[in-house]
């Protein structure tokens, strides 16, 4: 890519950091929130375990303590006449916290009970569910024996080497200290004991059917009890989707934050001017000045030349307004007034006199606060002397600067010529020539270059001709190229000429030259 491009890609890089800061933003934001949902996922799932965990634990320690303490010394009164007994069924169901009723049976039958004493029942018609044959069962019963709609958990203890002999217990059990301890977990809706075909769910005061429950979330069971305890719900909680988001967000927003002032700093504007000042690779070239009634040289216009070690020659009107744009045109002049005093040491001992050394300054310097310092500088680093001094602003500068008289006047009190550049580009030109007193009147290459054709230029740039002459000041037609070019400027009362007709911009060797050959 040509540097020219690449200047001006450059030059818009205010928003193209801001582009690539949005965009390191937003793929720190699918970065942080992946991250986050992956932490809080897994941390939510042991948080689950671990509520499944000690909840298992706690209801199997009231199990196991209930049968070992309360329920296992029954077994033995499993075949005795339940008057003898029924006291003691009695004071144990009553001093259990979780006990309804207790029932002894044999061959099947219950023969006793802890709510109503005497009585003779199969004991598949209070629990159809209960396997008899099994050494321990437990079910979920909805409100048996005792009419209730309240759900109760169904525990059968078989006598050992028995048919069908045993106790049969059923006991309140409330989910509600469970559901107490996932009180802090929004995202846990629900519980459930799941017994082998129903289950006692924290959302209905029934039991359940398992065909009827809901997909779990986690399901632990109990060791040594056909029982699994059973957690509902999602493993995030809206909440969690909010924090993420708005933690992503965030974070995302300061990754932004930083990738800009990384990339603010480090892409600093104008880097390649100032990087090009400190390698050398400016020159100045001097076009040659002259006067129209001898066609002699009585001056030069310096001009910047910059060589680009790998785009080579970048033209001029590229990189002065790049570097007007970056903020670089101050250090840039000021390398400028370095090169013309280095080079103006050689050519003053080859010029006359007096010779003029017209220097393109640019507004923004000229509004700067270092303006004067910097001027006053290059005046102390120049041949003392030998130079007048031309400064070529254009237009532009006297739009801008609301103290223009008063610099003007500065300037001049130096012995500072100066010259409107790039005359009647710009707007309201007319307006200047009378308010300000310039030296010069530069009329643009773009005039001269539409001498001879059938443009409407011409008339404008007859009209500005008169006036300069009606003002007796010097006029120089830039970019002349052709004898009938000059002659046309000549019969108009162009002053002083400058173009390739006459020469090239030089560097100082050709240009002492072409002094020589000139001057004699
Ligand atoms: P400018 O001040 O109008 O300078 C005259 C431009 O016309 C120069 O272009 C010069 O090479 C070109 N020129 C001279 N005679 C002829 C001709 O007969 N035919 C044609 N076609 N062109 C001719 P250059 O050197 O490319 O500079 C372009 C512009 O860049 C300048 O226009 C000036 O505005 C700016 N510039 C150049 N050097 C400096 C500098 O040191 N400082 C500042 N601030 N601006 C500069
Ligand atoms: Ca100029
Ligand atoms: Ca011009």
């Amino acid at each position: 890519m040509p540097l020219s491009a690449a200047l001006m890609r450059h030059a818009t890089y205010p928003r193209r950091i801001a582009w690539r800061s949005a965009i390191v933003g937003g793929a720190f934001f699918i970065l942080f929130t992946s991250l986050l949902l992956n932490l809080t996922w897994h941390q939510r799932e042991r948080q689950h375990e671990q509520l499944l965990i000690s909840s298992r634990n706690a209801l199997q320690h009231t199990l196991t303590s209930l049968i070992n303490n309360t329920l296992n010394p029954l077994l033995s009164f499993s075949r005795a006449d339940c008057y003898e007994i029924n006291h003691e069924l009695t004071s144990r169901a009553a001093f259990s916290d979780n006990l309804r009723t207790i029932l002894l049976v044999n061959d099947g039958y219950a023969f006793c009970s802890s709510a109503t004493g005497n009585l003779y029942l199969p004991l598949n018609m209070i629990s159809s569910q209960t396997d008899l044959t099994r050494d321990r069962d437990l079910q979920v019963l909805s409100g048996v024996p005792l009419p209730s709609s309240k759900p109760v958990l169904a525990l059968w203890l078989k006598n050992a080497g028995s048919i069908q002999s045993g106790v049969f217990a059923t006991l309140d059990l409330s989910l509600t200290p469970y559901q107490l301890l996932a009180s802090s977990h929004p995202e846990i809706s629900g519980m459930a004991l799941v017994a082998q075909k129903s289950a006692l769910t924290s959302w209905q005061s029934t039991a359940i059917s398992n065909r009827d429950l809901p997909p779990p979330l986690m399901t632990l069971a109990l060791s040594g009890y056909p029982l699994q305890f059973v957690l509902y719900g999602s493993t995030l909680s809206l909440n969690d989707y909010q924090t993420i988001i708005l933690s992503s967000i965030l974070l995302s927003l300061l990754a932004s934050a930083l990738c800009w002032l990384l990339l603010s700093r480090y892409q600093r504007p104008g880097k390649e001017i100032l990087q090009g000042i400190r390698r050398g690779e400016f020159h100045v070239e001097y076009q040659p000045l002259i006067t129209s009634h001898d066609g002699q040289p009585y001056g030069v216009e310096a001009l910047l030349r910059w060589t680009h070690p790998t785009h080579g020659a970048i033209t001029p009107d590229v990189f002065i307004s790049y570097a007007e744009a970056q903020n670089v045109i101050i250090p840039l002049t000021r390398h400028l007034f370095q090169l013309v005093a280095r080079d103006a040491h050689q050519l003053c001992r080859h010029t006359r006199l007096g010779t003029i050394m017209g220097l393109n300054i640019s507004p923004l310097h000229l509004a700067s606060d270092s303006f004067r310092d910097d001027v006053m500088h290059w005046v102390d680093i120049m041949p003392p002397g030998h130079f007048n001094y031309v400064f070529e602003i254009t237009e532009r500068t006297m739009v801008r600067e609301k103290n223009a008289a008063e610099l003007f006047n500065w300037l001049h009190q130096r012995g500072i010529k100066i010259a409107i550049d790039d005359f009647g580009t710009g707007h309201s030109a007319l307006i200047y020539l009378e308010k300000y007193a310039f030296d010069y009147l530069k009329i643009d290459r773009g005039f001269v270059q539409s001498i001879g054709t059938e443009t409407l230029t011409s008339p404008v740039l007859d009209t500005v001709l008169q006036l300069a002459k009606k003002l007796k000041m010097n006029t120089v037609a830039e970019g002349v190229e052709t004898g009938d070019q000059a002659a046309w400027l000549i019969n108009r009362g162009v002053t002083h000429l400058q173009g390739y007709m006459f020469s090239r911009p030089l560097r100082p060797e050709p240009l002492i030259d072409y002094f020589q050959l000139h001057n004699s």
